[in-house]
């Protein structure tokens, strides 16, 4: 009586199956997200109301703990869920279903026998939710969402190394804003603001989905291509200067028009660190700037 009452009490989902997996019990909780009731559910086989675990993975770890008592667990990193029921998450939820974790255990009888298995399902949603915000903000720019520097700084160091291993092509596209200084100052900073969103957004727009957009700095950009020669990458910068170019960025009633100029490096054995690769299309970019901006160049 008692136990029945804690067992509808507690605030995570328990279910009990016998030998054919069919369901003793089914808590409170259980039937509040499931929208199922137990009645309904005694005597039945849970692969009957949840097909989906009739699965390789759920009978071996039921077999095994009917065979040797051992507890499996199905973490929400791996499995996401045991059972598919709606998200929970009071915040922006970037998962349909709630995140769940779980194990499966023995429940022995008088004789010590293993008659039934119990089941335990944890809402780990909102933990998994901010989890993944977090990952989010350290990877990227808060004003224009794309990769930050310090993501830049990792995922450049992952390919070159990559590429100085294993062989392969690895180019990059340093590119600033031209003027920018007179956007701020004549628009006022949120003008300023709104073209790097809208910049970033074009450029993100027009890339591979394999090469990154990264925010190296104030209105200094990196891209990255993987698998890309220096001459591919000189195409992709083109491509970059001239829809920059035909923006045309609407701001309280005004049409801002800016440029960017860029500097394009390509790996080669002469290039022996990340720092050296960075420098050679920094140097490319700057040689962009003193021959009259709006323009691409290729590093020496
Ligand atoms: P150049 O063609 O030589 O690149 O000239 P520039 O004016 O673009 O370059 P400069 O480095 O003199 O100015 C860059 C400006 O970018 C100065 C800085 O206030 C502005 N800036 C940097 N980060 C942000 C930002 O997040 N928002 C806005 N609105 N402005 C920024
Ligand atoms: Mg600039
Ligand atoms: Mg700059």
């Amino acid at each position: 009586m008692i136990f029945n009452q804690i067992f509808d009490a507690i605030n995570i989902g328990l279910v009990i199956l016998d030998r054919d997996l069919k369901v003793q019990k089914w808590n409170r909780w259980m039937e509040v997200h499931s929208g199922i009731a137990e009645k309904k559910l005694i005597g039945s086989s849970i692969l009957e109301a949840f097909p989906h675990l009739d699965n390789p993975k759920f009978h071996r770890s039921c077999k095994s703990v009917f065979s040797f008592g051992n507890f499996c667990f199905f973490s929400q990193k791996l499995h996401h869920y045991l059972f598919p029921f709606k998200s929970t998450s009071y915040f922006e939820s970037t998962f349909e279903y709630m995140q769940q974790s779980c194990a499966i255990g023995p429940l022995r009888d008088e004789n010590n026998v293993i008659q039934n298995l119990f089941i335990y399902v944890q809402d780990v949603t909102e933990v998994a939710v901010y989890e993944h915000k977090l990952v989010e903000l350290n990877l990227k720019d808060g004003l224009t969402g794309i990769f930050n520097r310090r993501y830049m700084e990792v995922k450049l160091r992952e390919e070159f190394g990559r590429c100085k291993r294993y062989g392969g092509e690895l180019s990059i596209i340093m590119f600033d804003i031209d003027f920018f200084k007179k956007v701020n100052d004549g628009y006022g900073h949120q003008c300023g603001d709104f073209i790097l969103k809208s910049v970033s957004a074009r450029i993100s727009s027009i890339i591979r989905n394999v090469d990154y957009l990264f925010r190296y700095g104030g209105e200094e950009f990196c891209s990255m291509l993987p698998e890309t020669k220096l001459e591919g990458a000189m195409q992709a910068a083109e491509r970059f200067r001239k829809a920059v170019m035909e923006m045309e960025s609407n701001y309280d009633d005004s049409i801002v028009k800016i440029t960017i100029s860029l500097g394009v490096a390509g790996l080669n054995d002469d290039i022996g660190s990340v720092e050296m690769f960075i420098k050679k299309a920094d140097e490319a970019l700057y040689k962009a700037k003193r021959e009259g901006r709006n323009r691409v160049v290729e590093m020496s």
